[in-house]
């Protein structure tokens, strides 16, 4: 049919070889500043690939990027661990808190401690104590230093001054002496 039209009509088949001979040389790009037809398909027909398709079966057509934007992609493991490996790793003895062997028994208290540390509880007893001392002491020097300018003895119910608290400052306490607090 094509050749028929060709043989007819002359004018339209030379029409025909120009516009072929044009398009093979580039012209269209050149005149109008636009891509030419084919070859414009090539970016329209990647460019969904990269863009971000909604999920299968949710309605709106905004809801896939949203959502596709909230995942975070993390690594995941290929195998599953068994539990015993599991619980091997996880009850390794260099996972568990250690086994303490330095406690013992305050000989003064009863109360468990640190062998190498004081008793708390004895420590705070102590701590009272001399608070105490210090309050008597306080009130006897009356003066501006901090520090007692006179030496000081205590002394417990029952007890007596002797040669050696001569020249001394006596603070008397109205209890027993406590064990820990030799008298010399
Ligand atoms: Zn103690």
């Amino acid at each position: 049919m094509a050749i028929v039209v060709l043989h007819l009509v002359p004018p339209i088949r030379v029409l025909l070889q120009r516009c072929w001979q044009w398009l093979e040389r580039g012209g269209l790009p050149a005149v109008c500043g636009l891509q030419s037809p084919l070859w414009g398909l090539v970016p329209a027909l990647q460019a969904p690939v990269c863009l971000p398709e909604p999920a299968a079966g949710t309605a709106g057509s905004g809801e896939g990027p949203r959502l596709l934007g909230s995942v975070v992609w993390m690594a995941a493991p290929k195998k599953r661990r068994s539990i015993e490996v599991n619980r091997c790793r996880r009850r390794n003895p260099s996972r568990l808190i250690p086994v303490k062997r330095n406690i013992d028994v305050c000989p003064e208290c009863g109360n468990l401690k640190l062998k190498h540390i004081l008793c708390g509880h004895c420590y705070a007893k102590v701590k009272a104590e001399t608070q105490q001392i210090r309050k008597e002491m306080g009130k006897k020097e009356g003066g501006p230093f901090n520090a007692p300018t006179v030496e000081t003895a205590v002394l417990y119910d029952g007890e007596k001054p002797t040669e050696k608290d001569e020249g001394k400052r006596i603070v008397e306490r109205a209890r027993k002496r406590p064990s820990w607090f030799s008298q010399n």
